[in-house]
């Protein structure tokens, strides 16, 4: 058992991530009896009445939320984003060409799983900047006869992001947004197909959301397993098999929360405000800093290091004595970073910026 004596005050873990403190509490009101059933949603089949009503109003919400056309499927299913690094081309690509740019350690890997389905176009890669960049979207070297274009949107653990969409029109782009969705309102009818994992921005991890063009729908290779088959799939309701079923309970609390609040407009603008709270307050100073592209700076997760490097571990012990989790930057690039999702309240960051003015005044 761990026990911790200053408990978690602000949760800045890039995912699973913190969930809204209203989603919590309304979560564990219905916990044990869900609208006067008698059951929990985790006791539910998914073919019930009760269930099915939670997944047809959970789907409308996100419909209406992100603005998705009539012409888009939205699929409920499993297996995390990198499970659509496999589905993608299992889906569409049919043995022949597809591009993609590489932004950041996930689309590289993306790009790495896919090389067994066809031929993979290298369009673009900023891996030679260190990725303090992303590759603008002129830059991107493709075919028209590619099948598809795949890029991520937001970098989690570089901390890069694309704020326009792009305008291809005769390739279908095919999009990784699992640490930006919901954060802003996106063009979807620019996208042929979007993907997330649930864990950053929507809901509990178990869930990986998929909306797809109509048309884009029917290409899969004859191999293709049922529940990694998105017309398959899609017509059953994402009911192939059981889906994550509390997990779309959750989300649909998320959505809720999003839309009584006013929508993706009003949370755009907390994002913009967090964000740009830190870089400045970063920006200003000589103890920290960040380097990437300012036109390209993640609004959700915001890599930083000290000039001190080796005082790392210490700013993340400290950090959670003073109840600021997480704060660690990944495994694979050190340093620090505060994911500051949709969740994240501006009291979070206002606390980490006391934080690191502290700290810098004690260890300069
Ligand atoms: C977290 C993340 C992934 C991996 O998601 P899983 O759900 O763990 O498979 C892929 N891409 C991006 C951009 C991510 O942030």
């Amino acid at each position: 058992m761990i026990s911790k004596p200053y408990p978690c005050q602000f949760n800045f873990s890039a995912g699973p991530a913190m969930l809204p403190k209203e989603v919590m509490e309304k979560a564990k009101d219905e916990f044990l009896n869900w609208n006067d059933t008698g059951m929990s949603v985790l006791e539910m089949s998914h073919r019930g009445k009760e269930y099915m009503s939670i997944f047809k109003k959970t789907e409308e919400n996100l419909r209406e939320l992100f603005n998705i056309p009539n012409n888009y499927k939205i699929l409920f299913l499993q297996g995390g984003a990198i499970t659509q690094n496999f589905m993608v081309p299992m889906n569409l690509i049919q043995g022949e060409d597809a591009s993609y740019i590489v932004s950041g350690y996930w689309s590289k890997r993306t790009f790495n799983d896919a090389q067994v389905f066809g031929n993979i176009n290298l369009a673009a890669s900023s891996e030679s900047d260190n990725y303090l960049t992303a590759p603008k979207y002129e830059d991107w070297n493709f075919s028209p006869t590619d099948k598809y274009i795949h890029f991520c949107l937001n970098e989690t653990i570089h901390g890069v992001e694309y704020f326009e969409d792009p305008n291809i029109e005769n390739v279908p782009i095919v999009v990784d947004m699992s640490s930006t969705i919901l954060s802003r309102q996106v063009d979807v009818a620019k996208y042929g197909v979007i993907y997330a994992g649930a864990q950053k921005n929507i809901g509990p991890s178990g869930l990986t959301l998929v909306i797809v063009r109509d048309d884009l729908i029917g290409y899969s290779q004859k191999e293709t397993p049922t529940t990694f088959n998105w017309k398959i799939q899609s017509e059953n309701d994402s009911m192939i098999n059981t889906p994550s079923t509390y997990s779309i309970y959750m989300a649909g609390l998320v959505f809720n929360w999003l839309l009584d609040m006013g929508g993706l407009d009003v949370i755009e603008k907390k994002n913009i405000q967090k964000s740009k709270m830190l870089y400045d307050f970063i920006d200003n100073s000589e103890f920290y800093y960040n380097e990437i592209n300012k036109s390209n700076r993640s609004r959700m997760n915001v890599p930083f290091r000290m000039i001190k490097d080796e005082l790392t571990m210490k700013f993340v012990e400290d950090a959670e004595l003073a109840g600021l989790y997480q704060i660690k930057g990944h495994r694979l690039v050190g340093g620090l970073r505060a994911s500051i999702y949709n969740a994240m309240p501006i009291e979070g960051v206002e606390a980490l910026i006391n934080f690191m003015m502290d700290f810098e005044l004690k260890n300069k």
